[in-house]
């Protein structure tokens, strides 16, 4: 037997819906802009940029959505996930439903904000801003010979009840099968990868107690209660401007 200097730590999981087998999560990577944000906007010309979290930062999206430490502006992003059942490098758009995507989840890449504003003005990395714990809650899995390959639907985000995202997965820029495509052509992509494909318009800040519900129709939706920040009175934070930063950023 191995012998390894500390236990194995168990793997991240996720649920698949209407089932007790699991997910295995491996890799998680996240696809920036890829909705329109203005009506002028125009066709993008290049592809997204991407960036990580580790599947640590991967949850079920139940009950509590924790708010994390160092932020005073802590996002949402409500998001089509896609999980790759079979991996490989330069993959063929053509080829990704078919052979390459296991199913779909809604899932939020929560953000701290603040943070991102940071590492854009000094030219940082964005994982203090991207990749913290807890960052990437989602729905169970629904396997694609379930639910198709989503070619429309709404997604949408509320918090305490009013709406604050709504698209349409159809508004995505990049399809799903260019961005794993994409990826395949910059990672060997393998079996347990999660593609967050990017937000629609209208994130926003979130405050300890706000309920958000969320999800993308016809493939999942949650609800989750926001924590107090560790160390901090409950609604310590309940003073800062919501408004400024709505929208503002990618
Ligand atoms: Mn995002």
């Amino acid at each position: 037997m191995t012998d390894y200097v500390f236990p194995l730590p168990a793997p991240t999981t996720l649920p698949i819906a209407g089932t007790a087998q699991l997910f295995p999560v491996g890799r998680v990577y996240c696809i920036g802009r890829n909705y329109r944000w203005r009506a002028d906007e125009a066709a993008p010309t290049t592809m997204p940029a991407w960036f990580m979290k580790p599947a640590s930062a991967v949850i079920p999206a139940e009950v509590v959505l924790p708010y994390p430490p160092e932020t005073a502006e802590f996002c949402h992003e409500i998001e089509l996930v896609v999980a790759i059942g079979r991996g490989g490098r330069d993959i063929d758009p053509a080829d990704v439903e078919a052979n390459h995507i296991w199913g779909y989840a809604a899932g939020l890449d929560m953000t701290r904000r603040d943070l991102q504003q940071e590492a854009k003005r000094a030219g940082g990395p964005w994982e203090p801003a991207k990749a913290f714990d807890y960052s990437a809650p989602c729905t169970p899995l629904v396997p694609a010979k379930s639910c198709g390959h989503p070619k429309q639907g709404a997604i949408w985000l509320s918090v305490n009840g009013i709406e604050r995202q709504r698209a349409d997965v159809a508004d995505l820029l990049w399809s799903v099968p260019e961005l794993i495509a994409m990826l395949s052509r910059s990672v060997t992509l393998a079996p347990g990868d999660l593609v967050f494909t990017g937000t629609p318009v209208g994130v926003a800040p979130l405050q300890p107690g706000d309920v958000v519900t969320a999800g993308v129709d016809g493939i999942g939706q949650l609800s989750m209660i926001v924590s107090s920040p560790p160390g901090a009175n409950p609604g310590a934070l309940r003073g800062a401007d919501a408004s400024h930063s709505r929208q503002a950023y990618a």
